[in-house]
């Protein structure tokens, strides 16, 4: 059975796609949900596929997805240049390895990581596929341990705040581990230190912590839960490692936070994830997983690869992988350096902040976050404002074009419904004023309704949040 919305399932009744007469003299059909009979000339296969993705949002207007969506010509000619790159073949693409190593070495250095011959770390399709890895090999230190002093290792549990993406929950349900979700309360939005040691046991392998949360952008207090740990340890003997989710934080923090101890200079953290296509400024699939150090990573988690008649160490989920993106990170890290990407990501600390304090003084909303930690910020309604709703203001916008969306929160804050904004590169002051004058031409109209038109259930918006 295909995986679809059921929103798309009325094409199965349209059983052929529809061709329109100047592509072709000669009438073809072209069947819509079977392997077509025949060939068609690729001329009209291209305006098929071209013109049916029309449909598709406007990416720039696109407010609500973390993963890039520009990038340089330069680097896109480099990645045409290495579509056919596959990223397993060490032996056969011996320069795109030794790419990824650097990517590796330079992310290590960027996040901390204590001196050693070579950094521990890995390229993968995304976060999602890092945090399988980092998640593992947590689970199998934990186990050593466990045998090593014969006690039982069947009830692996992970802690981490109910904010975390999707990805914590897959781990846990594909590999057996207990999810520890600890709900939001109050005003507390993501993990707090004493929560995340009261929840923690001889079965904990690991605290998540999020750099920041997907919900409303905010840093968890990596830090303090690193010193909590630590408290935790001296009165019971518990040694529990911190993986740090920065999906999206692990490329802004060393950038606009130079002060924030949030990496491998805290001895607790033992590895660190980034989503290269999100504030890395690749186009998607890439992310990354470094380990503090080698120790950190069983050895028997690694597999050895032929490279050059050598063995290269490889820990993945996937096998192929394609190789252009770990050559765009690349790119990316010459042509910015730590200089260009402190430029681009305080421009959208920028953004993000100045347009927070304007949709914050325009009465009707109240911001949950300023933009100030991760260049995305969460907004809802006052709770005086009765005549519409946050997934109102969510369509009103939309039909400007602009794709903000609005969702609810989750145990125990799941009367709390809002908006959130994400600021990437390229979203100018400009286009912000842009975004405050439709929600300003906007807001009267809302106003007149006597009652909310839409509610939750309207909110088909999947932000990658685990839900309970
Ligand atoms: C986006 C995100 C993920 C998943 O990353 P992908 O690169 O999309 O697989 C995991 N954790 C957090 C905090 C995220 O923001």
């Amino acid at each position: 059975m295909p995986l679809s919305h059921p929103a798309y399932q009325h094409h199965r009744g349209h059983h052929e796609v529809a061709i329109n007469p100047v592509f072709t003299r000669e009438p073809v059909r072209v069947p819509r949900n079977h392997l077509p009979p025949g060939e068609l000339d690729p001329d009209i296969a291209y305006q098929l596929v071209h013109d049916e993705l029309m449909l598709d949002g406007n990416a720039r207007l696109n407010l609500a997805t973390f993963v890039t969506t520009w990038m340089e010509p330069q680097a896109t000619q480099l990645m045409t240049e290495c579509f056919d790159k596959n990223m397993i073949d060490k032996d056969e693409y011996p320069r795109t390895a030794e790419l990824e190593l650097r990517c590796v070495r330079m992310l290590a250095q960027l996040w901390h990581a204590p001196p050693a011959p070579d950094a521990t770390g890995c390229s993968t399709t995304g976060s999602s596929e890092a945090c399988m890895l980092a998640g593992l090999a947590l689970k199998r230190r934990w186990q050593y341990a466990r045998k090593a002093a014969s006690k039982p290792f069947d009830r692996p549990n992970l802690v981490m705040g109910i904010n975390v993406q999707v990805c914590w929950e897959k781990f846990a349900n594909y590999w057996d581990v207990e999810p520890r979700l600890i709900p939001m309360e109050g005003e507390r939005f993501h993990l707090s230190p004493d929560q995340a040691v009261a929840h923690c046991d001889e079965n904990t392998i690991g605290v998540v912590a999020v750099l920041g949360s997907t919900f409303d952008g905010s840093y968890e207090p990596v830090a303090e839960i690193c010193a909590a740990l630590d408290d935790l340890q001296a009165n019971t003997g518990l040694d529990i490692p911190v993986h740090v989710d920065g999906a999206s934080g692990a490329m802004i923090a060393p950038f606009c936070d130079p002060d924030l101890v949030w990496d491998f200079q805290l001895p607790r953290v033992s590895s660190i994830n980034t989503s290269g296509h999100k504030y890395g400024l690749v186009y998607p699939g890439v992310g990354w997983v470094v380990w503090r150090d080698a120790a950190a990573l069983p050895e028997d988690l690694v597999f050895r690869v032929n490279y050059l008649g050598g063995n290269m160490p490889t820990f993945a989920l996937n096998f192929s992988r394609p190789g252009a993106q770990v050559v765009a990170q690349y790119y990316n890290f010459l042509r910015l350096g730590f200089e260009g990407y402190q430029r681009v990501q305080q421009s959208c600390r920028q953004v993000a902040t100045q347009l927070a304090g304007k949709i914050g003084e325009f009465g009707p909303f109240r911001l949950l976050t300023r933009g100030d930690e991760l260049p995305v910020f969460a907004f809802t309604l006052h709770e005086h404002i009765s005549d519409y709703s946050v997934f109102d203001v969510s369509a009103a916008l939309r039909e400007h074009g602009w794709l903000v969306p609005a969702y609810a929160f989750p145990e125990h804050r799941t009367d709390l419904a809002v908006l959130r904004v994400v600021v990437r590169n390229g979203f100018t002051h400009d286009l912000a004023d842009l975004l405050l004058a439709d929600l300003r031409t906007e807001l009267p109209r809302l106003t007149r309704q006597s009652t909310p038109q839409r509610g939750v259930e309207a909110s088909s918006f999947s932000h990658g949040a685990a839900s309970p």
